[in-house]
């Protein structure tokens, strides 16, 4: 008799560890993945999977379930799942497709079976009274960067993604969930990379949420879990149901923030980054409510993901994405913290401070973590610019994703409709709302930035170069630049923004004089030398990304 495991196969997912650093995505604009977010092209939309049934030949006491009923099963029982987790933003359709006599393996035999391109997945299940699944996405992810969503855009016959659950899972929803969460590209995330502790993190539907508990006492602990609780917030993430602007990013103390669980509207996890590129925690809310009413735990959960180490294929599925408790013993709850409780991670200090409706408010506090430390996947930034830290920490705000996936362009000269972007989204990261109140501009209409000029405009930040022009491809000066960094400052922080006369012998007859002092003062400029500004220079991408990210850390 087999024993009764959850099983994971990768079809041909190897050499996914040459990507070595996140790419910023229009899915994932914070690089959080190692794909540019590409795991939506999975997580996003209509999943119609193909059921089938597999009869293995000389089955004692076979199950005498047809592939309607499975697929029934499975639209009762499992889709409603996927669909609440996303928001509505993914649903699995099951269509029974038809039995069939092993020859040799069931998975293999569905998989070419699969060839209706109605089909973007496939579920085998046998008829035997045993545990146990396994599954994979599929071939998909390719090679030097270039990802080649094979899955989604052929039938399984083609793009081998499917799962198989062994006929004893009929009816016990745990098993088939936790493998269509395999063809979504979700790892394991238990305490081990070598593989024995995978199933061992009992806040996770992908690892071991209290295996023997979850099933009925009639059940033998043997058949693996038997009721669907929820997955961690990242394995959301990256099938595309949270978006980038609900994770707060904690780069200095925060004495209050409300998380919400896996069903509510909401936050549902902050960032905690670490000194390491592509090495960060996860903070989540995991209220003892809806799915996870019975999961015996709940709490706020830390998670570390690490996407740096090349592990084993059926802990990474190809991703190099390890996923583990943050902190505590292996197999144990104390990564998930209850209110009153606190944990560290990364020098920062998570606490949670109270339950509420829907989750729980949490707090962090410790060394302010700056923002100096974030991922920088740009090949055109040199670890020896000056700016390269300051670049990875503006793109850990949100407030670049590179002129590509993997260029920063960094001495390339800053237009104004650019500028209002940076300043915009800078307002923002600060906690602030902008003004939608148009402008008197008539040059604006149609640039990706009408809506920062509009933003930055209403704050007084710029009054545009003639009363209804604001010339959006102009290149911005060092000395306009300083104007504007000072009038957000004010504007931002409130407070004049002054300081004593600078060092610089070039700015004496510059009309930003006084904004200059000021972002003297606050350490936003050092000058192109101890004693000039250069204040007619264009300003360049990689400066632009020093003062603000200067602006950040001094605000
Ligand atoms: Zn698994």
């Amino acid at each position: 008799m087999l024993r009764a495991r959850l099983l994971t196969f990768v079809a041909t997912c190897a050499a996914a560890s040459v990507l070595s650093t996140g790419l910023a995505g229009a899915a994932d604009p914070l690089g959080l993945t190692l794909d540019g977010g590409a795991g939506e092209a999975f997580g996003v939309g209509t999943d119609t999977i193909a059921v089938w049934l597999c009869e293995i030949p000389g089955t004692s006491d076979p199950k005498d379930f047809t592939v309607e009923e499975v697929a029934t099963w499975a639209n009762t029982d499992i889709a409603p799942f996927f669909s609440l987790i996303s928001k509505g933003r993914y649903s699995t359709v099951f269509e029974a497709a038809g039995t069939f006599t092993r020859q040799a393996d069931c998975l293999d035999e569905a998989l070419d079976l699969t060839t209706d391109p109605r089909f973007t997945n496939t579920f085998v299940i046998d008829n035997t009274d045993i545990g146990g699944g396994l599954g994979g996405s599929g071939a998909w992810y390719l090679i030097n960067g270039e990802i080649v969503p094979v899955g989604p855009a052929s039938p399984p016959s083609i793009s081998s993604r499917g799962f198989y659950v062994r006929g004893g899972m009929f009816d016990l929803p745990a098993t088939a969930a936790h493998e269509v969460g395999h063809t979504l590209s979700w790892p394991h995330s238990g305490s081990s990379s070598t593989g024995l502790g995978q199933y061992d993190n009992v806040g996770d539907l992908m690892s071991g949420h209290g295996i023997d508990n979850f099933c009925p006492v009639s059940e033998s602990a043997s058949r693996g879990p038997c009721k669907i609780t929820h997955t961690v917030a990242f394995n959301r993430y990256t099938s595309g149901w949270i978006d980038a602007d609900d994770i707060p990013l904690i780069t200095k103390p925060t004495p209050s923030i409300d998380l919400v669980g896996p069903e509510a509207e909401g936050l549902q996890f902050a960032l905690i980054p670490s000194p390491e590129p592509l090495v960060f925690t996860t903070v989540e809310a995991r209220p003892p409510t809806g799915y996870d009413a019975d999961a015996g735990v709940s709490g706020v959960m830390l998670h570390t993901v690490d996407e740096t180490a090349s592990c084993s294929s059926t802990i990474c599925w190809g991703l190099n994405r390890r996923q583990y408790p943050a902190v505590g013993a292996p197999g144990s709850t104390d990564h998930i913290l209850a209110v009153g409780e606190s944990a560290v991670v990364s020098g920062v200090t998570v606490t949670v401070e109270a339950a509420t409706a829907d989750g729980f408010t949490v707090s962090f506090a410790g060394a302010p973590l700056g923002c100096a430390m974030g991922p920088n996947p740009f090949s055109d930034v040199s670890a020896a610019s000056f700016a390269f830290n300051d670049i990875g920490c503006i793109r850990l705000l949100g407030l670049t994703t590179g002129t590509s996936p993997t260029s920063y362009s960094p001495l390339a000269t800053v237009t104004r409709e650019q500028m209002a972007a940076f300043l915009a989204r800078l307002y923002r990261a600060l906690g602030h709302t902008c003004s939608t109140d148009p402008t008197p501009f008539t040059d604006i209409a149609g640039s990706f930035a009408e809506a920062d000029i509009a933003c930055i405009y209403a704050l007084g930040v710029t009054t545009g170069v003639s009363p209804l022009r604001y010339d959006p491809e102009g290149v911005v000066t060092r000395e306009q630049m300083a104007a504007f960094l000072g009038r957000l400052w004010a504007d931002a922080l409130g407070g004049a923004c002054n300081g004593a006369f600078p060092p610089f012998t070039d700015t004496g007859d510059s009309f930003a004089q006084v904004e200059i002092a000021c972002i003297y003062a606050r350490e936003l400029t050092t000058g192109t030398s101890p004693t000039t500004y250069s204040p007619a220079e264009a300003v360049t991408r990689e400066q632009m990304a020093a003062f603000l990210a200067r602006f950040w850390k001094a605000a």
